[in-house]
């Protein structure tokens, strides 16, 4: 037993009685956070992959207790929630999977959802409750500092539980979550997958290589991109600094929905090219005039602000703000309330 620490942590009526974070880093951390703001875990446990994660997230009191070895940490939790890369949900399940405790609920919360439950499902043993989930929040941020108790509130969390899972398992997984902050929608895997393809697996594939073009650009024109840059590379810029890891494992795991969606998005991209070269202002305006309106609809729902510059213009950022410049996983994908810097992914 490698336990490092023991620290109090109190709540009235808690949810469950000993939640285990596999994965510490942006998404574990937030769910501590907000679940210590809401009292819902007796006590929280954890398991991350180097000590420094563990340690860190001992000094912060985001867990009660840490193991170096998920197995241990899993031990006679009622819930237990993987917040890792998606590439390493499959292997900790098979790992885990022998010491999770009868009746517990297992999650998780992966960007991508039709191959983390096939990579899943297989090990999840009998009398474990496996319902899939993915917050549609988060910033560019990673790792256990970066997390907080409102990443969650008023974003949306998709579960996607397969046909088979108990109806009151998913029911007290929608609860937790909505005592998060979030609000819940369920969904099929393959349908969750097309959806943030387009919301924001694509818009972060194109951040990606838009800034890798023009850093080859501000090479040849001693980086006049990079100092003349606008609002909207920029923009583009702070998406682009999300962590490689996690989005290699997106699109690897979402092949066919970010497939799809590039095919449809070429062909539109194609129709503008086709506008430009032409001299077709009709078009270009009819074209502009619709994407304008979507942007409007998104702020009318209320899932970001009409305020110039996202809002940002008007925070004065302080050291170590963890909500100024957010956005990542989904800075596309769920529409934050970027005034208050948040995204979602
Ligand atoms: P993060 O800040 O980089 O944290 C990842 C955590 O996973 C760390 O504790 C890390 O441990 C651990 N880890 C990494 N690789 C591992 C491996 N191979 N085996 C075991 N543990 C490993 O990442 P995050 O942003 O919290 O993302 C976690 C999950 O949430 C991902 O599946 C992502 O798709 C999803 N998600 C992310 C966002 C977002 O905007 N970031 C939003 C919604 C959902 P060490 O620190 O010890 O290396």
């Amino acid at each position: 037993m490698s336990e490092q620490q023991t620290t109090a942590s109190a709540s009235a009526a808690p949810m469950f009685k000993r939640v285990a974070l596999i994965g510490i880093g942006l998404i574990g951390s937030s769910i501590s956070h907000a679940m210590r703001r809401g009292g819902l875990a007796a006590e929280i446990v954890g398991s991350a992959r180097t000590p420094a994660t563990l340690e860190t997230s001992l000094r912060l009191g985001l867990i009660d207790k840490g193991y170096a070895c998920a197995t241990e940490a899993v031990e006679g939790a009622d819930l237990v929630i993987l917040s890792v890369p998606v590439g390493a949900c499959g292997p900790i399940t098979a790992e885990i999977a022998p010491h999770l405790a009868n009746g517990a609920i297992l999650t998780d919360v992966g960007s991508v959802k039709a191959q983390v439950v096939r990579d899943m499902a297989p090990h999840v043993p009998a009398g474990v409750h496996f319902v899939p989930g993915h917050p549609i929040a988060g910033t560019e941020q990673s790792g256990p500092e970066a997390g907080f108790a409102e990443l969650f509130d008023g974003r949306w969390t998709i579960l996607t539980p397969t046909p088979d899972v108990d109806d009151a398992a998913v029911e007290k997984l929608r609860t937790f979550w909505e005592a998060l902050g979030a609000k819940v929608e369920v969904m099929d895997p393959s349908h969750h997958d097309m959806v943030l393809a387009i919301t924001s697996h694509l818009p972060h594939l194109i951040a990606f290589n838009i800034v890798n073009t023009a850093e080859d650009l501000g090479r040849v024109t001693d980086k006049e991109v990079i100092k003349f840059s606008a609002g909207g590379f920029r923009d583009f810029t702070r998406i682009a600094a999300s962590d490689p890891t996690m989005w290699r494992d997106i699109f690897l795991g979402n092949r066919d929905g970010v497939m799809e969606m590039l095919r449809r998005f070429s062909e539109d991209l194609d129709e503008l090219k086709r506008a430009i070269e032409a001299g077709d202002g009709d078009t270009l305006f009819r074209r502009f005039t619709e994407a304008r309106a979507i942007r409007r609809g998104i702020v009318a729902a209320g899932q970001d602000t009409s305020a110039p510059d996202f809002g940002r213009a008007h925070k004065v950022a302080q050291p170590g703000d963890k909500r100024a410049d957010a956005d990542a996983d989904a800075s596309s994908a769920s529409g934050g309330t970027a005034a208050s810097g948040r995204s979602r992914s």
